[in-house]
């Protein structure tokens, strides 16, 4: 009798084993397509200028990096996020703004891979940027229309603008692009003026619908048209602006179109750091201030 019990535990537990090792083979998160990590986007607080970080599987990006004077704040911002390098850094265009903090990031951190559009400036900040790219011992890769990152698991970038080799507006360089994380999209415009965004919306209409907006230029009147709105016809806004800045972003235009389309906007001028934590189907955001 004991013998017949003994003989039948082995069994159950064996059992238990191999039901186990099955679901853990076939029936893992990532086997069903989901992950254990959640997307987390920092829209960081640089004052009058654009810095993002994007943590997404085994990938830390930055988008941007703030104006020159907002460098401490940012590396404070970073410095919290535990980031041992980054996989991907992207400058949406030259500007002061969005790579003033650049060369720091470049001498605090490993930086795998930089992207900027084909454009050159002739600026102190450009030089100093490509200097430390170069230092790097890595060389900046052009971003435009069709730049795609697969960035693991169900996540992904994908870049629509910019579209044409010369424009006007050194705004109009400005990467456009969708981060794509399960079923959660969010779009990024950085400055993109008037001009680019309709380009983009005539080439991209279906594929800019997006969950959450970065409005472009700041919250400007020059950017946000009306087409491009909605195209993307998002439920979340972010304006990235300074308290009190000299342009008055974002400009009542903008105030208004944002009131048009219903859209829950944040801004960092109002609100610091925005935090945003997605699963792929939900999306919540939580704001420093
Ligand atoms: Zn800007």
């Amino acid at each position: 009798m004991m013998k017949f019990l003994r003989k039948k535990n082995r069994k159950i537990i064996s059992g238990i084993l191999i039901l186990s090792w099955i679901f853990t083979v076939f029936f893992s998160n990532d086997a069903l397509g989901n992950t254990n990590d959640d997307l987390k986007v920092y829209y960081l607080d640089v004052g009058q200028g654009d810095a993002m970080y994007i943590k997404i599987n085994d990938y830390d990006i930055l988008i941007d990096a703030g104006p020159r004077s907002n460098v401490e704040h940012l590396m404070k911002q970073l410095e919290k996020k535990n980031i041992d390098d980054f996989e991907i850094v992207i400058a949406t265009h030259p500007h002061e703004d969005h790579i003033g903090g650049m060369t720091e990031v470049f001498d605090r951190y490993k930086v795998k891979e930089f992207y900027m559009p084909p454009v050159v400036h002739t600026t102190e900040t450009f030089r100093s940027m490509l200097n430390a790219i170069v230092k790097e011992g890595i060389k900046a890769k052009p971003i435009k229309e069709g730049t795609h990152f697969d960035l693991g698991c169900n996540a992904t970038i994908d870049v629509y603008s910019p579209i044409e080799s010369v424009y006007e507006d050194l705004n109009d360089y400005s990467t456009i692009m969708k981060l794509t994380y399960g079923d959660v999209k969010l779009i990024f415009a950085g400055d993109a003026e008037s001009y680019a965004e309709r380009a983009v919306v005539k080439k991209h209409s279906k594929e800019l619908k997006g969950d959450v907006l970065k409005f472009a230029h700041h919250g400007s009147r020059t950017s946000s048209t009306d087409e491009f709105i909605k195209a993307v016809s998002p439920k979340y806004g972010i304006i990235c602006c300074g308290e009190n800045n000299n342009y008055g972003h974002p400009h009542k235009e903008t105030k208004d179109i944002i009131s048009k389309y219903d859209i829950d906007t944040f801004r960092t001028d109002k609100h610091g750091e925005i935090e945003l934590t997605s699963d792929g189907k939900n999306i919540s955001i939580k704001t420093e201030k």
